[in-house]
């Protein structure tokens, strides 16, 4: 008798999950920023024409910032399972417009622009990570949007962009400035850079604003990061190392893991609430 009425309880349990899993089917598409992640676009800085800051020995960004992509996106496979895209897989130019673009199409939940930083004063190193506002944390981070906005041309030669993509950029930031993509990507930079500084060991300058064009359109949380000074000369000896390439990939994988999980933690939450609504 007792064990009838487990197996009925259990079988009621049962049928109530299917349910509730069928309803899953009708609810509305989740807001945004409820989504959970399954697209990740991983952004390496420059390429082709655009080296980006060179150091010593014709160490140059653009090669550091694709090993260091390609080993993040060989950690977030591994530690998530998702897609993970690049904006550029070998040593071509991308316009800086193109790659949010490319985000967009290719529906990421997640875009993070990899970079590496110099600076006139030479003994300046660390890591930072910005999200992208108009008003720039201090004129260092306002120097750095300008010189990561320059515009190469096919050439090779630097112009500046266009008044409309300037433009474009403003009203861009001023929409973001309340939008929940605007708080989101605060909330990611935070946990990257966190790790990033844990991972590596490396000076921690922070988590800063600043108006990148690089992040501008992005629909969803966007982050920037700068992995060390190539201008520093025992850093740029450190970032020239393949050892060192994988070390920041893994740590920046672990920050954007521990979002991904907040995230999906979140997403779980409001399609059990919809569902509860969709019974009643
Ligand atoms: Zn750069």
């Amino acid at each position: 008798m007792i064990k009838t009425t487990i197996k009925t309880t259990v079988a009621a349990a049962i049928i109530l999950l299917f349910a509730s899993a069928s309803h899953a089917f009708f609810v509305e598409p989740a807001a945004q920023g409820n989504d959970p992640v399954d697209v990740i676009v991983i952004d390496p800085g420059h390429g082709g024409v655009d080296a980006g800051a060179t150091g010593p020995g014709g160490l140059s960004e653009k090669e550091i910032v694709l090993g260091v992509a390609m080993g993040l996106k060989d950690a977030l496979v591994e530690k998530l399972g998702i897609t993970v895209l690049l904006t550029r897989e070998d040593d071509t130019f991308v316009p800086l417009e193109e790659r949010v673009a490319f985000a967009s199409r290719s529906n990421a939940d997640i875009f993070i622009s990899i970079h590496v930083n110099a600076a006139r004063n030479s003994k300046a190193s660390g890591v930072e990570t910005f999200f992208l506002s108009y008003e720039p944390t201090d004129a260092e981070a306002m120097r750095l949007a300008e010189q990561e906005n320059r515009v190469v041309l096919p050439d090779g030669t630097v112009g500046t962009a266009p008044e409309a993509v300037i433009n474009d950029l403003k009203n861009i930031l001023h929409d973001l400035a309340q939008s929940v993509t605007h708080h989101e990507s605060s909330a990611l930079a935070e946990a990257v850079q966190v790790s990033m500084v844990r991972g590596t060991r490396r000076h921690d300058r922070g988590v800063k604003q600043a108006p990148f064009t690089v992040l501008g359109g992005a629909s969803m949380p966007a982050v920037l990061v700068e992995v060390g000074f190539i201008s520093n000369r025992p850093e740029a000896k450190w970032l020239g190392k393949k050892q060192a390439h994988k070390r920041i990939a893994n740590a920046i994988a672990v920050g954007i893991s521990e979002f991904a999980e907040m995230v999906n933690k979140r997403a779980s939450k409001v399609k059990v609430n919809s569902d509860d609504r969709a019974r009643r």
